[in-house]
């Protein structure tokens, strides 16, 4: 029929313009202060037309886009995104960790808005041609360690105001530069989210990384900001469910009141929050490596519960897990006037658990274990 006339997105087109004006790369501590504004050399750029399909992808020289005013994306959030790091390993290597599970995520969030999907493996095919290209001389094998970001990116191009599925749409991914964003010293500061503020519903789209769930949460996070909290615990619905901190997962490691130690994090079943790489792995990992020790748990659990456990000691870590800040321990909640402070480790470092996971999957994106979520470039 009709589809079968459509080209599917296909990396083994990939066309290459290299650069004639290569830009200098900047001294680690210029690289690590985290000017997210510089990007490598390169991008990948690929269209999509919904009467033929996918274009030919082409490698080229990093530079501002062309689109019209009336472009979809500008007016109706038809845009979707991902984020990865890719790191220089300790071995020399270059890395990617679990790229197949952000791929896969873009194709879901994609659909979420009615842009263009394709095969997964292909976007991760584009990613690892852009990287073969910029990764070298912008990841130097002398600065193991560090990583660069990568932000494959979705928008819908068509020039047309009429509100409708964009006939056409542009798939780009481009490497940039991010702070180091160390753990806060002290730990992170949590503050719960405004009485009249929600990140993401029931039947709505706050499990799928679309641009339109970002711009309307920074208002609480700045106001956050300006009370000396670093990040917002979004809560949901009349009982406080705790379900994301910031653009990160949200973790609780507690005793149960039948004595067990429990890793608790909100689950994804009423497609409420992001189901992050990080996530999942500190999950697996957990699940593996500390069975017996600690029960691993995805439900439901509210800030009245939190607090129950606090009054009760039983409070032991807490963390928020994603790309930007890693596994990043949590000391303190702030919610309505009352406080959880919840213990560290030494010195102000995170605790034994939240120590062990980061170590754990730290380790396998810089290449100190071997593991197949590490995927080498
Ligand atoms: N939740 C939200 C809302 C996010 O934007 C992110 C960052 N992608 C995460 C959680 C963490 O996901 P990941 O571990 O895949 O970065």
């Amino acid at each position: 029929g009709d589809n079968a006339q459509k080209a599917p997105l296909d990396a083994s087109k990939l066309t290459y313009t290299l650069t004639k004006a290569p830009r200098p790369v900047p001294d680690e501590a210029v690289a690590n202060s985290g000017d997210e504004t510089i990007a490598t050399d390169h991008m990948v750029t690929a269209t999509w037309k919904a009467s033929t399909g996918w274009g030919t992808p082409e490698l080229k020289p990093y530079g501002p886009l062309s689109l019209m005013p009336t472009a979809s994306c500008l007016h109706y959030a038809t845009e979707c995104f991902e984020g990865l790091k890719v790191f220089r390993g300790y071995d020399g290597k270059l890395r990617v960790f679990r790229p197949d599970r952000n791929c896969a995520r873009m194709v879901m969030s994609a659909g979420r808005i009615s842009l263009p999907v394709f095969e997964p493996a292909e976007l991760e095919k584009l990613m690892i041609a852009l990287l073969s290209v910029d990764g070298t001389k912008w990841l130097p094998k002398e600065r193991p360690g560090n990583y660069l970001y990568i932000r494959p990116t979705l928008i819908g191009t068509q020039s047309q105001l009429g509100v409708q599925a964009p006939k056409e749409a542009m798939l780009y991914i481009i490497v940039t530069f991010l702070p180091r964003l160390d753990s806060p010293p002290g730990g992170m500061r949590l503050h719960t989210s405004p009485e009249d503020m929600v990140r993401a519903w029931v039947g709505g789209f706050g499990y799928a990384k679309v641009g339109a769930n970002y711009g309307p949460s920074l208002m609480a996070t700045q106001d956050a900001r300006r009370r000396g909290f670093h990040q917002i615990l979004w809560l949901y619905g009349q009982q406080g469910e705790c379900t994301e901190a910031g653009a990160s997962n949200f973790f609780v490691l507690w005793k149960r009141k039948d004595g067990k130690k429990e890793l608790i994090t909100a689950p994804l079943d009423d497609k409420l929050i992001l189901d992050g790489v990080t996530r999942r792995s500190c999950l697996d990992i957990a699940r593996e490596r500390l069975a017996g020790e600690i029960e691993v748990t995805e439900r439901k659990y509210t800030i009245d519960e939190l607090f129950e456990a606090d009054a009760e000691g039983r409070i032991l870590e807490s963390f928020a897990a994603g790309t930007a800040y890693f596994v990043c321990a949590v000391s303190q909640i702030h919610h309505r006037g009352k406080d959880i402070n919840i213990p560290m480790g030494p010195e102000g470092k995170a605790g034994e658990i939240t120590t062990k996971l980061k170590t754990w999957v730290g380790d396998i994106m810089y290449g100190r274990e071997q593991h197949e979520w590490g995927v080498v470039i």
